[in-house]
């Protein structure tokens, strides 16, 4: 495309829905747990994701997003304020949303999740006309049959549904699904007989016996929990494709932009073989980078941009395609400027994991090449308790220059106390579970690892109380 139809065409969805212009719509999927570099447009190593490749070559792909945090609830509280959390965007309960100014806007709000975090409990419903959560087994309560199949199929199908009512009207609408969340039952690329104690499938009884050290995890169980995982991603990727075909189908592709993200990555035991299957215990890369694709009117076609980008920049970025403008007040930034030529946002990224009561067992920043991580020794007694990694040349972060390099450190140390400033003045995020959960709730998060199997007495502290080492 010419650089300046391109330009002229950004201008257009900078305008948002002028007279005789049809009203915006954006359909924002977020695929759960999924690790940027399984995407095959991202150097993933099996041809797992060919629609959402496809998708980038006809939109923009970002080659480096980064979620704030490695498990569900503070990544999906972030990515939809546009703000990292501190105490006044979530106290429990998720307490400003940019999905509120869609629906101010007379936007149709919609979101069809698998519920867990992804839930009106934690009030990630604000702003959403319509909250249907839950709309699929997700495969988590049947007990280890054949992968048929499982709650993605009913979560994109109402989605579509609801599409399909959704006339000349503008809408957002958010898609969320555990289809790459552990359990692991896809078998596209796990035909072979697995490692001796693990079943044909990967599931959460087999999470729980390799974190208590009944069930060594070495590279053979790794490479079988990458062919289960892959499978995942490509159960994951042809609902997106279908999708993409129904809104083509509907005669909404015209003027709808689709946005592709996942809230965290996965450990597949190649880190912590204790943690195979898990996340939300680190801030490593293949926990926090995850995919983020766009494509819509207006927006260039096979762009890739390599400036590091947040998910907190993403509502931003859509809203200004909807042509609205984002509040004062945010740590996100829309990334058209960036696809017009401008400057990228920020290239820090403030990261935290959560421990006992909210409190963070792991802070980092992720800025630049650079990324230093602060872990709370008592959380994490294995780890040091300062590592800095050199991104570009050390990608895998394996080699730790906090002691050779203590003026970097003390640097990125100083900036890191500096963005934390506002959560220490507004308090911090509290991700304690509410007294009272939902029976059924209580039984999902349990399914999916978030609470202990048999819970006597559910401790009532943090959030995610049986996934923090
Ligand atoms: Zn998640």
């Amino acid at each position: 495309m010419a650089t300046g139809l391109a330009l002229g065409l950004l201008a257009g969805v900078l305008a948002g829905c002028g007279p005789g212009e049809p009203a915006p719509g954006i359909v924002l999927v977020v695929l759960d747990t999924l690790r940027a570099d399984r995407l095959g447009c991202l150097g993933g190593p099996r041809p797992a994701s060919p629609h959402l490749d496809a998708l980038a070559a006809e939109g923009v792909l970002f080659e480096e997003a980064v979620a704030h945090a490695s498990w569900t609830l503070p990544s999906m509280a972030a990515l939809l304020a546009g703000r990292l959390p501190t105490a006044t965007v979530f106290d429990g309960r998720l307490r400003e949303s940019l999905v509120e100014q869609l629906a101010d806007a007379g936007f149709e709000t919609a979101a069809f999740t698998e519920g867990g975090y992804v839930s009106a409990t934690f009030g990630l419903d604000l702003g959403f006309g319509l909250f249907r959560e839950q709309e699929g087994e997700v495969g988590l309560f049947r007990g280890g049959g054949e992968a048929g199949k499982g709650g993605i199929e009913r979560t994109f199908a109402a989605a579509v549904a609801w599409l399909g009512q959704v006339g000349d009207r503008p809408f957002f609408l958010l898609v969320h699904t555990y289809e790459v969340h552990a359990p692991y039952r896809r078998r596209h690329f796990a035909r072979d007989p697995p490692p001796p104690g693990l079943g044909p499938t990967f599931e959460l009884a087999d999470v729980l016996r390799i974190r208590r050290g009944l069930l060594p995890v070495g590279p053979r169980e790794q490479a079988w929990l990458e062919a289960l995982y892959d499978g995942g991603v490509l159960e994951a990727d042809r609902h997106v494709g279908e999708l993409d075909f129904e809104l083509r189908r509907l005669g909404l592709a015209g003027r709808t932009t689709l946005a592709v993200t996942s809230d965290h990555g996965e450990d597949l035991g190649g880190r912590f073989p204790n943690y195979a299957g898990d996340h939300g215990h680190a801030l490593y890369e293949e926990q926090i980078r995850v995919p983020l694709l766009l494509r819509g009117p207006g927006l260039p076609a096979g762009r890739r941009i390599r400036d590091p980008v947040r998910l907190v920049d993403l509502l931003p970025t859509l809203l200004e395609i909807a042509g609205l403008a984002p509040p004062p007040g945010l740590d996100g930034r829309s990334l058209l400027p960036l696809l017009r030529g401008g400057d990228p946002p920020p290239p820090e990224t403030l990261l935290r994991t959560t421990g006992e009561a909210g409190k963070p067992a792991r802070v980092g920043l992720r800025s630049g090449r650079f990324k230093l991580v602060v872990s709370d020794p008592l959380a994490h007694p294995r780890t040091p308790s300062m590592e800095l990694f050199d991104l570009e040349h050390d990608p895998a972060e394996r080699h730790n220059l906090a002691e050779e390099e203590p003026e970097l450190r003390a640097r990125l140390r100083a900036r890191l106390r500096t963005l934390r400033t506002r959560e220490r003045t507004e308090g911090p995020p509290r991700y304690a579970l509410p007294r009272e959960l939902p029976a059924e709730l209580e039984a999902r998060l349990r399914a999916l690892g978030y609470l202990p199997p048999s819970a006597p007495g559910r401790s009532g502290g943090a959030g995610r109380p049986s996934s923090t080492p």
